[in-house]
């Protein structure tokens, strides 16, 4: 049996996102500009690649995979991957895997995603109002996304709704949205807008909407429990009790809970982010390729990059200015 991974700050690694892709079919304001440069296809893994890659951080311990992107069901084929990964789910080895979406491809791959061991998923909506998702994804169409959700549910898929909480956006629509949630038996998460990437001529200053605002806001109509962290992650949950919801905040900006860090971030061309809101990577890829026989090198180079895992991130909007920016788009990092 390997040993696990374990960072610098004694924390097991054992969940790793990967983005499939940087593209995507929506350009969200907070996500991307407009006219967003997209990697050329070769420098992408292949879906071989991936299955690699994947399949030894599963050797080495990892329990959890989250699909991401750009938006994971635009890559070509990626059901063949999810397919290829549920061997893991078999095998025991692999508690969980999941993917984080905008949706708008779920009514074709719902099915497909559930026969292949995936129970949970994240869709992301940030608007239950037509106009505003126009606006906010730029590309998108809500209808799509509803139906989406719809077939995800049918086919027997948990689903859970992530929305990035915007100041004069969707303030408004707290109630709403909580509501249309709780009908649906679907938990929710918000999360605070993260400087990430340039996205034109949108002020991240202008967006950000403190989550412990939000969180006063639904105690005006709700009775709100706070609930343990079981997650190990950058999510803290309380129970509405009238409705027995679950909603979740993640607070990158107003707290910093990165002393439970558990994950890391593989990029599509095959980097190593050990951190979201840190620059500290290694390349992966080339172990992979350099050795198509032996997974030796790659499960050194994973080793070596773990140990490279900083403490926290540096996200600040406290001085009324935007410290600790990421000049790379969550799309490349994979949200
Ligand atoms: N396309 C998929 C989707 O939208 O769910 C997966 C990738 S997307 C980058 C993952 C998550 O990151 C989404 O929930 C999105 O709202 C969030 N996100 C993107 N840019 C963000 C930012 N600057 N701050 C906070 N969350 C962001
Ligand atoms: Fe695409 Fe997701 Fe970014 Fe929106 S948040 S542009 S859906 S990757």
């Amino acid at each position: 049996m390997s040993q696990p991974l374990i960072d610098p700050f004694h924390r097991p690694i054992s969940y790793l996102r990967v983005s499939v892709t940087d593209r995507c079919d929506f350009r969200c304001v907070y996500c991307m500009s407009e006219n967003m440069s997209f990697l050329p296809k070769k420098e992408l893994l292949t879906l071989e690649e991936l299955d690699r890659m994947c399949s030894t951080f599963v050797k080495l311990g990892v329990e959890k995979l989250r699909i991401t992107g750009g938006e994971p069901l635009v890559r070509r084929d990626i059901m063949t991957f999810f397919q290829r990964m549920s061997r893991h789910l078999d095998s025991g080895a692999l508690k969980e895997l999941t993917l984080t979406t905008n949706g708008s491809q779920l009514a074709k791959y719902a099915q497909a995603l559930f026969d292949a061991g995936v129970r949970r998923v994240n869709v992301s909506l940030d608007t239950l109002d037509e106009t505003k998702f126009a606006d906010i994804t730029r590309w998108g169409r809500l209808k799509q996304v509803k139906e989406g959700i719809d077939a995800a549910q049918k086919a027997g898929l948990r689903v859970k709704i992530n929305a990035v909480a915007l100041k004069g956006f969707n303030e408004d629509e707290l109630l709403t949205i909580t509501e249309w949630c709780a009908e649906r038996d679907m938990d929710l998460t918000w999360i605070e807008v993260m400087p990430m990437g340039d996205i034109g001529n949108e002020d991240r200053l202008d967006q950000y909407w403190k989550l412990d605002d939000l969180r006063d806001r639904l105690r005006e109509t709700y009775t709100v429990t706070d609930l343990p962290d079981s997650t190990g992650g950058p999510a803290r949950y309380v129970r509405l009790e009238e409705t027995g919801q679950r909603i979740g905040f993640i607070t990158p900006l107003t707290h910093n809970f990165c002393e439970s860090c558990n994950r890391v971030r593989l990029t599509c061309t095959g980097e190593l982010f050990m951190c979201l809101g840190q620059e500290d990577n290694a390349d992966l890829r080339g172990a992979l390729r350099n050795h198509p026989d032996t997974e030796e090198p790659l499960e050194e180079a994973i080793r070596s990059a773990i140990l490279l895992k900083p403490k926290g991130h540096d996200f600040d909007y406290s001085r009324q200015i935007v410290d600790g920016k990421m000049s790379r788009h969550m799309s490349h990092t994979g949200g």
